[in-house]
């Protein structure tokens, strides 16, 4: 008898990347699609192929990542982010359709999982992740282990409120002033944006005269490139970032914060701002262990735990 396998997938707005992975971690074959978001059908048929292709006799459960937020009573995608699932029974549908044990993840949690056990979080026993983007997910590790909640919604870190009288949330989050609002990718663009129109001498101010849209990363790249405009962006949602994680510090007293994601790419100029936040303003001790640190897997992370996922339901999952 071969290595034991798992399929896992890492579906995303943009790209569904596939593989299959060994319990180390390591990918052993992959494959990547663009994301179908014509329908939920055509989406759903996506999925089914993409595992089928990578069906073999070694592949002994399924491990499923998704941008939604997941009843895991029932075993269902709830409202999603950028792709069009909804109240969908992902889990029994999937594994009816493969017979194979098959777990769901909501997709920072399946990063936060990797970054602990492969990543920047080797070692910790009590970690928060967040992941920039266009908007913010988070996962937690206490305790050792993935913290779900009582039905699987757990940890939706993004959606903390660090100003009451703040803008409105993104997509379908009612709330007004969270931290996503305020320090995600998508924050950094609109802040951009400002900071072009109010210094029309500035980086950024010809950056969008020159036709390019001033995104968040953009911002970052003419900031490490020393340009003050674009720094004082960086400076400025480094400042959002750390208050809201002065406040993950103050109640769950992590060893690390790790911070992944496409506009994390920013680094220190993101995070040195977010340090002194939490210097200044978290409570005592919790402040003075913390590390905050950047991600070590990349693009990779999501992938890498949803791969976790699917070997802890194959260890779940009755003798047969
Ligand atoms: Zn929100």
């Amino acid at each position: 008898m071969g290595d034991q396998h798992v399929i896992a997938l890492d579906l995303g707005g943009t790209k569904l990347a596939a593989g299959v992975l060994d319990r180390e971690g390591g990918v052993i074959r992959r494959a990547q699609h663009t994301t179908d978001t014509s329908s939920e059908d055509a989406l759903l048929a996506q999925i089914e192929r993409s595992i089928d292709e990578l069906l073999d006799e070694q592949v002994v459960a399924l491990g499923v990542g998704i941008p939604s937020l997941i009843d895991q009573r029932a075993g269902r995608a709830g409202a999603s982010v950028n792709v069009p699932l909804e109240n969908v029974d992902l889990r029994d549908r999937l594994a009816e359709r493969f017979g194979l044990p098959l777990a769901l993840e909501n997709d920072a949690n399946a990063a936060a999982l990797a970054e602990h056990r492969f990543g920047a979080g080797r070692g910790a026993e009590h970690m928060v992740l967040l992941t920039l983007g266009t908007g913010i997910g988070g996962g937690l590790v206490l305790n050792g282990e993935l913290y779900r909640g009582a039905v699987g919604a757990a940890a939706e870190l993004g959606h903390m409120v660090i100003d009451v009288d703040g803008p409105r949330c993104q997509g379908l989050c009612p709330g007004f002033g969270h931290l996503e609002a305020l320090a995600s990718g998508t924050a950094a663009r609109r802040l951009a944006e400002e900071v072009a129109e109010a210094q029309p001498d500035g980086e950024l101010a010809r950056a969008r005269a020159s036709g390019g849209i001033v995104t968040g990363v953009l911002a970052a790249e003419l900031a490490s490139a020393g340009h003050g405009d674009a720094l004082e962006v960086m400076e400025r949602i480094g400042f959002h970032l750390g208050i809201g994680i002065a406040s993950y510090v103050n109640i769950f007293n992590p060893e690390l914060v790790v911070i992944g994601g496409g506009f994390a790419q920013a680094g220190d100029l993101l995070l040195d701002p977010a340090r002194r936040v939490v210097a200044e303003r978290a409570l005592p001790l919790a402040r003075d262990v913390v590390r905050i640190v950047p991600a070590e897997l990349g693009p990779e992370a999501g992938l890498i735990g949803s791969g976790l996922v699917g070997f802890e339901a194959f260890d779940a999952a009755p003798v047969r």
